[in-house]
């Protein structure tokens, strides 16, 4: 568990007693530490693969039609005592639920990544920040205003 740095405050975690998740996927990426992770992903970063496990294969059906696509993602080495943190370990604490630290209660990382193609169960993206390993929890296509069907590309 990482050590807690000035300023920061943590809880003792109530008893998790809620909705169980499946992880419908791992994520592949060139980083193994955290330290070398982008803060946050860029669009002309480094191709990343995102595996999808079966049975949900057949759920990808359609999304090669997006150029965008959200990735939701466990970041699964945080823990997720902080109420109040210093990303900067400076004097600058902030509750965790005004940054987009990993650490959180729920560790849920979001990314809307650029979908470069699908190879079989594959999606093959530009966009991420998270570990090798990091287990995947859903992909929704971009958000758009009414209609939730992809509009044909090129
Ligand atoms: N883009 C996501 C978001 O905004 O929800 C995550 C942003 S978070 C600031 C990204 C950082 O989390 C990385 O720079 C790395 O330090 C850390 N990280 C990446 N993968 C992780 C994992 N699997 N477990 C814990 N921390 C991770």
């Amino acid at each position: 568990m990482q050590d807690i740095r000035a300023g920061e405050v943590r809880v003792d975690l109530p008893p998790a007693a809620d909705a169980a998740l499946r992880f419908i996927g791992v994520i592949h990426t060139p980083w193994r530490d955290r330290k070398d992770c982008p803060r946050q992903g860029k669009v002309d970063g480094p191709e990343c693969r995102v595996e999808v496990f079966e049975p949900w294969g057949p759920a990808l059906m359609g999304l090669e039609g997006f150029e965008t696509v959200e990735l939701l993602y466990w970041l699964h080495q945080s823990r997720r005592d902080l109420v109040v943190q210093n990303p900067g370990h400076t004097k600058d604490t902030r509750g965790t639920f005004a940054l987009r630290s990993p650490v959180r209660p729920n560790p849920i990382g979001t990314a809307l990544v650029r979908l470069e193609r699908i190879e079989g169960t594959v999606l093959v993206v530009r966009g991420l920040d998270c570990l090798d390993g990091t287990p995947l929890v859903d992909i929704k296509p971009d958000r758009c205003a009414y209609t939730p069907l992809a509009p044909p590309k090129g």
